[in-house]
């Protein structure tokens, strides 16, 4: 159970409640948001405090404007976005510490929407300065932090806010948090860990706290080489990490005393180049050419990592099991994706590229859960403690 206040735990009503979201969402130049997941999810914590009579100031950032005012990276789309799925009009600051924040946050009336112009705007923010994360706090009476995908970030606005006001997490945090601490400290077991994408580095917290947890691991797309390598395969131009072969080897013989399966690929896909229109073939792990690189798993190894992901009850996935972005190597990634979605079991998908594999191939609404949070959902896996959750309020 969470011991973090949630909104639901303070009284809101008639406050000016702040409450950061994560709206950083894919706008195109002509202002038009190409995927509205991350304000969705948004949705029940503004309606909630909205319905229970606060004045909800949301606050977020949007791309990397490096601390300076860029109307590319304004917010100003999203407050019409943000509008349409309210069906109440959102007022928009066209600052975040200046007057017309100011003057807008006092006008508010109970029940009334507000948002902040891009919160990066300000240098302080990222160095979570503690005069900004004041001037900032100074706007409400309640900090709220729903911003997942950012909660593993100290910035003023996730974190820094929390020291001048009451705080509590939304339904978004809540939910991840739940979900995903739930899977790893009292799952419905077998649980399985399928990870993938390109670097071992990246993912060695999380292949170390796992194999404390998980029953079985598969490992695919790039990261698998160098695992291959370990095991002294040839693995011609695939992605090698030279300086990590040998963690890679204590990780498998971790894994043997763990008495966790640790399972890589036995067949790959290789091509000539890493481009789509190149020469490719498959061929098994003890036949890679020399000249070739591994950039999907094969036939054999999509029929292994299916039957283990049918036999689990619990399942997380993070990282794509090959170069899902080109048509002629995203076949791995598709039948995990296919096979999770048609699992009884729980199925979580660990945000950034799978989340987005996961909901470009159209199975998006067929997983328990899929986390909001790239960075944040690989540091809750890595057993980190997520700074933007950390300031909240204990229960
Ligand atoms: P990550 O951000 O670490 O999850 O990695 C995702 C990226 O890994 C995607 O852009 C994939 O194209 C890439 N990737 C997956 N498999 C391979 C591979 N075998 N070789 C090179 N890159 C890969």
């Amino acid at each position: 159970m969470l011991n973090k206040m949630t909104v639901e735990d303070i009284q809101v009503k008639g406050k000016k409640v702040l409450v950061r979201v994560d709206f950083n969402v894919p706008i195109d130049k002509g202002g038009h948001i190409n995927d509205d997941r991350r304000i969705r999810e948004a949705l029940p914590t503004i309606k909630y405090l909205k319905n229970s009579g606060a004045k909800v100031i949301l606050m977020s950032h949007l791309g990397r404007p490096k601390g300076k005012v860029n109307p590319e990276f304004s917010l100003k789309p999203i407050a019409e976005s943000l509008s349409a799925l309210l069906d109440q009009k959102v007022i928009f600051a066209e600052d975040v510490i200046g007057k017309d924040a100011f003057l807008k946050a006092e006008a508010l009336k109970d029940g009334e929407v507000m948002l902040l112009e891009n919160v990066r705007f300000h240098g302080e923010e990222e160095k979570n300065d503690k005069v900004f994360a004041k001037k900032l706090s100074s706007l409400g009476e309640i900090f709220v932090n729903d911003a997942f995908g950012t909660a593993h970030r100290a910035h003023a606005s996730t974190a820094g806010i929390a020291d001048y006001l009451p705080s509590a997490v939304g339904f978004l945090i809540k939910k991840e948090l739940e979900v995903m601490g739930n899977a790893l400290s009292n799952p419905e077991r077998p649980l399985l860990a399928i990870l993938g994408g390109a670097k071992v580095s990246d993912k060695i917290g999380v292949i170390e706290n796992l194999l404390d947890k998980v029953d079985s691991i598969l490992i695919g797309g790039g990261m698998a080489f160098t695992f291959l390598k370990a095991q002294k395969y040839d693995i011609g131009e695939s992605l090698l990490e030279d300086d990590k072969v040998e963690l890679a080897k204590s990780l498998l013989q971790k894994a043997i005393d763990k008495k966790v399966a640790l399972i890589l690929p036995m067949d790959v896909v290789v091509a000539k180049e890493f481009k789509n229109d190149t020469e490719f073939k498959v061929v098994t792990k003890e036949n890679i050419p020399a000249d070739m690189m591994g950039l999907d798993i094969g036939e054999e190894t999509i029929k292994v990592f299916t039957n283990e992901i049918r036999k689990a009850k619990t399942i997380i996935w993070n990282g794509p099991m090959g170069v899902f972005e080109m048509n002629n190597f995203n076949k791995g990634t598709y039948a995990i994706a296919k096979a999770m979605a048609e699992s009884k079991g729980t199925t979580i998908i660990g945000g950034g590229d799978s989340a987005s594999a996961v909901e470009q191939l159209g199975f998006g609404d067929k997983m328990t859960h899929i986390s909001t949070g790239g960075g944040a959902s690989l540091e809750f896996l890595e057993g980190k403690i997520l700074p933007g959750i950390n300031v909240i309020n204990d229960k």
